[in-house]
C-alpha cells in the first residue's frame, strides 16, 4: 500500500504507540484520583503538555487538550463568540478556504455577522484584505494557518500584528501546521489555536487548544473541571501522552522531513509534467506547506483518477476527505478561481514521514497511465 493522503490522516508513529500502550494496559488510572494511579497519569498529562509548549513555543498551562481540530475550532467559534456578543451583536471575519469545521460553526450561528474573504488565486488571505473587512464590532477573526487541500500557508504573524493593533481577537485552526512548519506562540500575536494530534503523526481523536494567558474562555464541557475547569471529562490520558511525543517527534524531524517531502512533491511536478499534457498545479506560487500537493488535470475527474488508483492501493484524495465522498467540488479551488468542472477535476497527493522517492515513482507512473486510461475511454 502506498499511502499519500497524510493531509486526511497520518500513520502514527512508533514512539507515539510504544509510549500509548503503557496508559491503556498499566497505568491505567483516572488522573482525578487520589491514589498511586491517578498520580501517574496527571504526571503523564503533565508531561505531555510541556512537550507540547516546548514544541509551539508557549507555557504549558495555555494548552487544554480537546477531542481534536473540530472540537477545538467549533468551541473557540460558538463558545467565545457566543460571550463576545453579549453585550452587543458582533462581526466576524474568516476566510472562505476554511475547514468545514469552521465554515459549519460559522454558518450555524445566529448571534453573529460573518464576512467570509476571497483568498488569491494562490489561496492567500492579503493583511490588507482582513483590515480592509474590519468593522466597528469585529471582535474576533479565524484564519487557517495552512490549507488542507492547496497547502497554502498565510501570512499569521502579519495578520496578528495587524489586529493586534485594532485590538481584535485572533484564532487560526492550525491543524495541517502544527508539527509541519515552525511555530512560535512566543511571535505570533494569535489568542487561540487549534491543533489535532492525527495529523501529526498521534492518534485519531486527541487535540489541544492554545488559549493565550490572560484570555478568557468559556467553560464548554461541564463536568469534573478538568482541564483547568475549561474542558471537564476523564482525560484521554493514552492519547495525551501520545500526542505529546508525536508533537516532539515532529518538531526534532522537521528541518529534515521538510526537505524531504519538499524534493517528493518537486520530483512528482516534474515526473507528470513532462508525460500529461496542459497540467495544472494548484497554488504554484504560494508559500506552501511541504507535503501538499493538489492538481488539476484536463478531461480526467479527480474522484475516477483516485479510484484506479485505489485498485492499484495507493491512496491519493479528490478534495479534502469530508467532500470527497459526496461528489461536490472542492469550495477550496473555487474559491480559488477554478471552475467546476476544474475543481472536479482535481486530485491531492499529499506526502508524510513515511513516504519515499521510489514511492513517488510509482505514484507517477500509475497517475500517468489512469490518465490515459480515462482520457482515451472518453474520446473512443
Ligand atoms: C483535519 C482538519 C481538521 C479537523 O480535525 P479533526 O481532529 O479531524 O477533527 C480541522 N482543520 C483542518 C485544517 C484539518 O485539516
Amino acid at each position: 500500500m502506498i499511502y499519500a493522503d497524510n493531509a486526511a490522516t497520518t500513520r502514527i508513529s512508533e514512539l507515539a504507540v510504544q509510549k500509548l500502550l503503557p496508559y491503556l494496559m498499566e497505568e491505567y488510572g483516572n488522573a482525578s484520583s487520589q491514589h498511586k494511579l491517578g498520580f501517574k497519569a496527571r504526571k503523564a498529562i503533565a508531561c505531555a503538555r510541556k512537550q507540547v509548549a516546548k514544541a509551539i513555543d508557549c507555557e504549558p498551562h495555555e494548552i487544554i487538550f480537546t477531542s481534536g481540530g473540530s472540537e477545538g475550532n467549533t468551541w473557540v467559534l460558538h463558545g467565545k463568540s457566543r460571550e463576545l456578543c453579549e453585550r452587543e451583536r458582533a462581526h466576524l471575519i474568516t476566510t472562505s478556504i476554511e475547514h468545514h469545521s469552521v465554515l459549519n460553526a460559522c454558518k450555524n450561528t445566529d448571534v453573529l455577522d460573518v464576512t467570509y474573504l476571497n483568498p488569491d488565486s494562490d489561496g492567500r488571505v492579503s493583511v490588507s484584505n482582513v483590515e480592509s473587512a474590519l468593522r466597528p464590532n469585529t471582535k474576533l477573526v479565524t484564519i487557517m494557518f495552512a490549507n488542507n487541500e492547496i497547502g497554502t500557508i498565510q501570512p499569521v504573524q502579519q495578520i496578528g500584528e495587524m489586529l493586534k493593533s485594532h485590538n481584535v481577537m485572533f484564532h487560526t485552526d492550525a491543524v495541517q501546521a502544527v508539527g509541519h512548519i515552525p511555530i512560535s506562540m512566543k511571535k505570533l500575536k494569535v489568542d487561540f489555536l487549534t491543533a489535532s494530534a492525527h495529523k501529526f503523526n498521534g492518534p485519531k481523536g486527541i487535540g489541544f487548544i492554545f488559549i493565550r494567558d490572560g484570555i478568557a474562555m468559556p467553560n464548554y464541557i461541564f463536568g469534573g473541571e478538568q482541564e483547568f475547569g475549561l474542558r471537564s471529562g476523564t482525560e484521554n490520558v493514552a492519547g495525551i501522552v501520545a500526542l505529546g511525543y508525536a508533537l516532539e517527534e515532529c518538531v526534532q524531524n522537521l528541518g529534515e522531513d521538510t526537505i524531504t517531502q519538499q524534493l517528493l512533491v518537486k520530483m512528482t511536478i516534474e515526473k507528470l509534467k513532462k508525460s500529461i499534457p496542459n497540467l495544472i498545479i494548484n497554488a504554484e506560487l504560494a508559500n506552501r506547506l511541504p507535503g501538499i500537493l493538489n492538481i488539476t488535470f484536463e478531461n480526467a475527474t479527480g474522484e475516477a483518477m483516485m479510484h484506479l488508483l485505489s485498485l492499484k492501493d495507493i491512496c491519493v484524495s479528490a478534495g479534502a476527505a469530508c467532500n470527497s465522498n459526496k461528489g461536490v467540488p472542492s469550495h477550496v479551488l473555487l474559491a480559488i478561481g477554478k471552475t467546476e468542472s476544474e475543481a472536479k477535476n482535481s486530485i491531492r497527493i499529499s506526502y508524510g514521514r513515511y513516504n519515499t522517492v521510489k514511492e513517488v515513482d510509482e505514484i507517477t507512473s500509475a497517475i500517468k497511465s489512469a490518465y490515459f486510461k480515462i482520457t482515451q475511454a472518453k474520446s473512443t
